[in-house]
Protein backbone atom coordinates (compact mmCIF):
# COMPACT_ATOMS: atom_id res chain seq x y z
CA UNK A 1 0.00 0.00 0.00
CA UNK A 2 1.39 3.41 -0.81
CA UNK A 3 2.20 5.48 1.89
CA UNK A 4 -0.20 8.40 0.42
CA UNK A 5 -3.22 5.44 0.45
CA UNK A 6 -2.24 4.49 3.87
CA UNK A 7 -2.23 7.95 5.19
CA UNK A 8 -5.50 8.38 3.97
CA UNK A 9 -7.14 4.88 5.55
CA UNK A 10 -5.27 6.32 8.76
CA UNK A 11 -6.73 9.40 8.75
CA UNK A 12 -10.62 8.03 7.79
CA UNK A 13 -10.35 5.74 10.44
CA UNK A 14 -9.53 8.09 13.19
CA UNK A 15 -12.33 10.31 11.71
CA UNK A 16 -14.62 7.38 11.84
CA UNK A 17 -13.41 7.18 15.48
CA UNK A 18 -14.01 11.02 16.13
CA UNK A 19 -17.49 10.84 14.77
CA UNK A 20 -18.56 7.39 16.39
CA UNK A 21 -17.44 9.44 19.87
CA UNK A 22 -20.36 12.22 19.16
CA UNK A 23 -23.78 10.72 19.65
CA UNK A 24 -25.68 8.59 21.70
CA UNK A 25 -24.42 5.38 19.67
CA UNK A 26 -26.97 3.75 17.57
CA UNK A 27 -28.71 2.03 20.03
CA UNK A 28 -29.38 4.69 21.89
CA UNK A 29 -30.85 6.36 18.94
CA UNK A 30 -32.57 3.45 18.22
CA UNK A 31 -34.48 3.03 21.50
CA UNK A 32 -35.54 6.80 22.12
CA UNK A 33 -37.74 6.29 18.79
CA UNK A 34 -38.63 2.71 19.73
CA UNK A 35 -40.21 4.42 22.82
CA UNK A 36 -41.30 7.89 20.82
CA UNK A 37 -43.75 5.15 18.41
CA UNK A 38 -45.98 3.96 21.38
CA UNK A 39 -46.80 7.74 22.24
CA UNK A 40 -47.84 9.03 18.30
CA UNK A 41 -51.29 9.71 17.67
CA UNK A 42 -52.99 7.92 14.36
CA UNK A 43 -52.22 11.26 12.74
CA UNK A 44 -48.69 12.14 13.69
CA UNK A 45 -47.97 8.14 13.23
CA UNK A 46 -49.31 8.15 9.77
CA UNK A 47 -47.68 11.35 8.60
CA UNK A 48 -44.19 10.04 9.87
CA UNK A 49 -44.97 7.16 7.61
CA UNK A 50 -45.02 8.99 4.42
CA UNK A 51 -42.28 10.86 5.11
CA UNK A 52 -40.22 7.92 5.78
CA UNK A 53 -37.68 6.86 3.21
CA UNK A 54 -38.32 3.70 1.74
CA UNK A 55 -35.22 1.71 3.32
CA UNK A 56 -36.64 2.87 6.53
CA UNK A 57 -39.43 -0.15 6.69
CA UNK A 58 -42.06 1.84 7.69
CA UNK A 59 -39.75 1.95 11.24
CA UNK A 60 -39.05 5.51 12.52
CA UNK A 61 -36.47 3.77 14.99
CA UNK A 62 -34.49 2.80 11.28
CA UNK A 63 -34.02 6.61 10.38
CA UNK A 64 -32.85 7.80 14.08
CA UNK A 65 -29.08 7.05 13.93
CA UNK A 66 -29.03 8.69 10.25
CA UNK A 67 -27.60 12.25 11.20
CA UNK A 68 -24.43 10.61 12.49
CA UNK A 69 -23.66 9.03 9.03
CA UNK A 70 -24.47 12.37 7.10
CA UNK A 71 -21.18 14.00 9.03
CA UNK A 72 -18.82 14.00 5.90
CA UNK A 73 -21.47 14.24 3.00
CA UNK A 74 -23.35 17.84 5.03
CA UNK A 75 -20.20 19.21 6.67
CA UNK A 76 -22.78 21.95 8.03
CA UNK A 77 -24.49 19.61 10.34
CA UNK A 78 -21.47 18.37 12.69
CA UNK A 79 -21.88 21.20 15.44
CA UNK A 80 -25.72 20.60 15.67
CA UNK A 81 -25.45 17.27 17.80
CA UNK A 82 -24.36 18.89 20.65
CA UNK A 83 -24.37 21.96 23.07
CA UNK A 84 -21.18 22.33 25.12
CA UNK A 85 -21.11 24.83 27.83
CA UNK A 86 -17.97 26.48 30.35
CA UNK A 87 -18.72 24.22 33.01
CA UNK A 88 -20.96 25.73 35.19
CA UNK A 89 -24.25 23.09 35.05
CA UNK A 90 -25.92 25.45 33.23
CA UNK A 91 -26.90 25.85 29.53
CA UNK A 92 -27.51 29.08 28.53
CA UNK A 93 -29.50 29.53 24.95
CA UNK A 94 -27.33 33.23 24.38
CA UNK A 95 -24.12 31.86 25.50
CA UNK A 96 -23.59 28.41 24.51
CA UNK A 97 -25.63 27.46 21.39
CA UNK A 98 -22.93 28.57 18.54
CA UNK A 99 -20.25 26.91 16.26
CA UNK A 100 -16.65 27.32 17.47
CA UNK A 101 -16.70 30.36 14.41
CA UNK A 102 -19.42 32.00 16.81
CA UNK A 103 -22.53 31.66 14.09
CA UNK A 104 -25.34 31.93 16.39
CA UNK A 105 -28.06 29.64 16.56
CA UNK A 106 -25.83 26.76 15.58
CA UNK A 107 -25.99 23.87 18.65
CA UNK A 108 -28.39 20.46 18.74
CA UNK A 109 -31.03 23.08 20.08
CA UNK A 110 -31.30 25.73 18.19
CA UNK A 111 -31.54 22.81 15.55
CA UNK A 112 -34.47 21.14 17.21
CA UNK A 113 -36.29 24.50 16.83
CA UNK A 114 -35.46 24.93 13.30
CA UNK A 115 -36.46 21.64 12.03
CA UNK A 116 -39.51 22.01 14.32
CA UNK A 117 -40.47 24.98 12.65
CA UNK A 118 -39.49 23.80 8.69
CA UNK A 119 -41.98 20.78 9.30
CA UNK A 120 -44.87 23.00 10.65
CA UNK A 121 -44.54 24.67 7.59
CA UNK A 122 -45.91 23.05 4.79
CA UNK A 123 -44.26 25.93 2.28
CA UNK A 124 -40.42 25.36 3.76
CA UNK A 125 -37.78 24.90 1.22
CA UNK A 126 -36.25 21.82 3.86
CA UNK A 127 -36.85 18.58 2.64
CA UNK A 128 -39.16 17.32 5.04
CA UNK A 129 -37.73 13.76 5.08
CA UNK A 130 -34.55 14.79 5.95
CA UNK A 131 -36.45 17.20 8.57
CA UNK A 132 -37.90 14.45 9.94
CA UNK A 133 -34.76 12.55 10.51
CA UNK A 134 -32.40 15.00 11.82
CA UNK A 135 -35.43 16.18 14.38
CA UNK A 136 -35.64 12.86 15.35
CA UNK A 137 -32.12 12.52 15.84
CA UNK A 138 -31.45 15.87 17.83
CA UNK A 139 -34.28 15.22 20.28
CA UNK A 140 -32.06 12.21 21.42
CA UNK A 141 -28.76 13.96 21.35
CA UNK A 142 -30.11 16.39 23.50
CA UNK A 143 -30.84 14.51 26.45
CA UNK A 144 -27.21 12.87 26.31
CA UNK A 145 -25.89 14.52 29.66
CA UNK A 146 -22.24 14.59 27.59
CA UNK A 147 -24.17 16.50 24.52
CA UNK A 148 -24.14 19.42 26.64
CA UNK A 149 -20.46 18.48 28.21
CA UNK A 150 -17.46 20.85 29.09
CA UNK A 151 -16.59 23.10 25.78
CA UNK A 152 -12.66 22.48 27.31
CA UNK A 153 -13.10 18.76 26.77
CA UNK A 154 -15.03 18.50 24.10
CA UNK A 155 -17.76 16.62 25.94
CA UNK A 156 -15.58 14.28 27.63
CA UNK A 157 -13.87 12.77 24.44
CA UNK A 158 -11.03 14.26 25.52
CA UNK A 159 -11.19 12.63 28.82
CA UNK A 160 -9.26 9.06 28.04
CA UNK A 161 -10.19 6.23 30.38
CA UNK A 162 -10.73 2.59 30.64
CA UNK A 163 -14.85 1.40 30.34
CA UNK A 164 -13.73 -2.00 33.04
CA UNK A 165 -10.67 -3.22 30.74
CA UNK A 166 -11.50 -1.81 27.45
CA UNK A 167 -10.17 1.61 26.36
CA UNK A 168 -12.52 4.45 25.88
CA UNK A 169 -13.72 8.18 27.02
CA UNK A 170 -16.20 9.89 28.88
CA UNK A 171 -18.28 10.73 26.39
CA UNK A 172 -18.08 7.44 24.95
CA UNK A 173 -19.12 5.70 28.54
CA UNK A 174 -22.24 7.83 27.98
CA UNK A 175 -23.24 7.59 24.65
CA UNK A 176 -22.30 3.39 24.35
CA UNK A 177 -20.75 1.88 27.16
CA UNK A 178 -23.56 2.08 29.94
CA UNK A 179 -26.13 0.52 27.32
CA UNK A 180 -24.37 -2.18 25.84
CA UNK A 181 -23.16 -3.46 28.92
CA UNK A 182 -26.76 -2.69 30.58
CA UNK A 183 -27.74 -4.86 27.05
CA UNK A 184 -25.55 -7.57 27.94
CA UNK A 185 -25.79 -7.81 31.99
CA UNK A 186 -29.63 -7.34 32.13
CA UNK A 187 -31.51 -8.12 28.96
CA UNK A 188 -29.38 -10.67 27.08
CA UNK A 189 -28.04 -8.65 24.75
CA UNK A 190 -31.55 -7.76 23.50
CA UNK A 191 -32.32 -4.18 22.12
CA UNK A 192 -35.89 -5.20 21.82
CA UNK A 193 -36.32 -6.41 25.66
CA UNK A 194 -34.54 -3.04 27.13
CA UNK A 195 -36.42 -1.05 25.23
CA UNK A 196 -39.81 -2.74 26.60
CA UNK A 197 -38.02 -2.65 30.59
CA UNK A 198 -38.11 1.15 29.87
CA UNK A 199 -41.57 1.39 28.39
CA UNK A 200 -42.82 0.08 31.52
CA UNK A 201 -41.08 2.51 33.76
CA UNK A 202 -42.31 5.15 32.14
CA UNK A 203 -46.23 3.89 32.89
CA UNK A 204 -44.86 2.83 36.39
CA UNK A 205 -42.14 3.96 38.44
CA UNK A 206 -41.96 7.45 36.27
CA UNK A 207 -45.63 7.74 35.53
CA UNK A 208 -46.18 10.73 38.15
CA UNK A 209 -43.69 12.48 37.04
CA UNK A 210 -44.01 11.65 32.75
CA UNK A 211 -46.51 15.03 32.58
CA UNK A 212 -43.78 17.30 33.71
CA UNK A 213 -41.66 15.59 31.04
CA UNK A 214 -43.94 16.90 27.71
CA UNK A 215 -44.21 20.88 29.44
CA UNK A 216 -41.60 23.50 29.70
CA UNK A 217 -43.90 26.52 30.13
CA UNK A 218 -43.56 29.78 28.15
CA UNK A 219 -46.13 29.46 25.07
CA UNK A 220 -44.07 31.42 22.29
CA UNK A 221 -41.30 28.84 22.56
CA UNK A 222 -40.94 26.40 19.34
CA UNK A 223 -40.01 23.80 21.15
CA UNK A 224 -38.69 22.80 24.74
CA UNK A 225 -35.55 21.83 23.77
CA UNK A 226 -33.33 24.56 25.60
CA UNK A 227 -34.85 22.84 29.12
CA UNK A 228 -33.65 19.45 27.98
CA UNK A 229 -30.39 21.10 27.44
CA UNK A 230 -30.46 22.56 30.82
CA UNK A 231 -31.09 19.11 32.41
CA UNK A 232 -28.31 17.92 30.76
CA UNK A 233 -26.18 19.69 31.29
CA UNK A 234 -27.04 19.33 35.28
CA UNK A 235 -26.26 16.17 34.51
CA UNK A 236 -23.00 16.37 33.05
CA UNK A 237 -21.78 17.71 35.79
CA UNK A 238 -22.32 14.47 38.04
CA UNK A 239 -21.29 12.66 35.02
CA UNK A 240 -18.01 14.34 35.26
CA UNK A 241 -17.98 14.40 39.53
CA UNK A 242 -14.86 12.42 40.49
CA UNK A 243 -13.68 11.41 37.06
CA UNK A 244 -9.90 11.67 35.86
CA UNK A 245 -7.86 11.60 33.35
CA UNK A 246 -6.81 7.38 32.77
CA UNK A 247 -9.02 6.36 35.62
CA UNK A 248 -10.71 2.90 35.36
CA UNK A 249 -14.77 3.40 35.64
CA UNK A 250 -16.57 -0.22 36.86
CA UNK A 251 -19.26 -1.03 38.77
CA UNK A 252 -19.62 2.24 41.37
CA UNK A 253 -19.73 4.47 38.26
CA UNK A 254 -21.69 2.14 36.44
CA UNK A 255 -24.89 1.89 38.37
CA UNK A 256 -24.62 5.53 38.86
CA UNK A 257 -24.91 6.00 35.27
CA UNK A 258 -27.43 3.62 34.11
CA UNK A 259 -30.22 4.71 35.61
CA UNK A 260 -29.59 8.68 34.57
CA UNK A 261 -29.19 6.62 31.02
CA UNK A 262 -32.27 4.88 31.24
CA UNK A 263 -34.46 7.73 32.07
CA UNK A 264 -32.69 10.28 29.88
CA UNK A 265 -34.03 7.31 26.57
CA UNK A 266 -37.20 7.61 28.02
CA UNK A 267 -37.67 11.32 27.82
CA UNK A 268 -36.03 11.55 25.13
CA UNK A 269 -38.73 9.09 23.37
CA UNK A 270 -41.78 10.94 25.16
CA UNK A 271 -40.82 14.09 23.88
CA UNK A 272 -39.60 13.35 20.19
CA UNK A 273 -43.65 12.39 20.50
CA UNK A 274 -45.06 15.47 22.20
CA UNK A 275 -42.74 17.32 19.21
CA UNK A 276 -44.30 14.90 16.34
CA UNK A 277 -47.62 15.26 17.27
CA UNK A 278 -47.95 18.58 17.81
CA UNK A 279 -46.37 19.58 14.23
CA UNK A 280 -48.37 16.94 12.56
CA UNK A 281 -51.72 16.35 14.18
CA UNK A 282 -52.03 19.67 16.80
CA UNK A 283 -51.81 17.72 19.58
CA UNK A 284 -50.39 20.35 21.76
CA UNK A 285 -48.83 18.62 24.67
CA UNK A 286 -50.74 15.87 24.45
CA UNK A 287 -49.26 12.18 24.12
CA UNK A 288 -51.60 9.31 22.81
CA UNK A 289 -52.28 7.49 25.58
CA UNK A 290 -50.26 3.63 25.96
ZN1 LIG B 1 -25.70 12.92 16.98
ZN1 LIG C 1 -22.17 11.48 21.54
Amino acid sequence: MGSLLLLQVLLAAAAARALAAQAWGKEGHYMTCKITDGFLTSEASAAVQDLLPSWANGELAEVCAWADRQRFRYRWSSPLHFADTPGDCNFSYARDCHDTKENKDVCVVGAINNYTAALENPSSPYDRTESLMFLAHFVGDVHQPLHCGHVDDLGGNTIKLRWYRRKSNLHHVWDSDVITQAMKDFFNRDQDTMIEAIQRNITDDWSSEEKQWEACGGKTKITCAEKYAKESALLACDAYEGVEQGDTLGDDYYFRALPVVKKRIAQGGVRLAVILNQIFSGANSRLQSI
